[in-house]
C-alpha cells in the first residue's frame, strides 16, 4: 500500500495494512505540512535465524512503533521518535515494514533450543 504524503489527513486516521503474515495497524496524522506522526503496532510472525546454531525459525513479534515520517530531508531535531525520510512524497508501507523488519532482524534471536542451554550465560 503507498499513500502520497499531500492526501494524508492531519486528523489521525485509522489504518491496517497485511504483509505476508505481520500485521502492521495504528493511526498516522500529518502534524506539519511536511511531517507525518504515525502510532502504530506491528504484530505477526517473520523468519528469522538463531544468531547461535543458525537455524531458521519464525519470531514472534509484537511491537509498538511511533515513528514520523518527513516529506523531504528532515533537518530539525526537535523530534525524539525516529524519523524516516520520503524523498518521493509517497509513504510506501511496504517498504515502511520491510525496514522495521530489518532492523528487528538485526538483533540477536535465540532459537528455543539454545535458549534452553542459555540461562547459565546469560547470569554472567
Ligand atoms: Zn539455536
Amino acid at each position: 500500500m503507498k499513500i502520497e504524503f499531500r492526501k494524508i489527513p492531519f486528523e489521525a486516521k485509522d489504518f491496517s495494512f497485511t504483509s505476508n503474515s505481520v500485521i502492521f495497524e495504528g493511526n498516522f496524522g500529518k502534524i506539519s505540512p511536511t511531517l507525518a506522526k504515525f502510532d502504530a503496532k506491528m504484530s505477526g510472525t517473520i523468519p528469522s535465524s538463531c544468531y547461535k546454531c543458525g537455524e531458521n525459525m519464525d519470531l514472534e513479534i509484537n511491537e509498538t512503533i511511533d515513528f514520523i515520517v518527513s516529506d523531504g530531508i528532515y533537518s530539525d531535531d526537535k523530534h525524539e521518535e525516529t524519523v524516516i525520510e520520503v524523498d518521493n512524497n509517497i509513504i510506501d508501507f511496504d517498504q515502511l515494514i520491510d525496514s522495521e523488519i530489518t532492523s528487528i532482524n538485526s538483533d540477536y534471536h535465540v532459537c528455543s533450543n539454545c535458549n534452553s542451554n542459555d540461562l547459565f550465560e546469560k547470569e554472567l
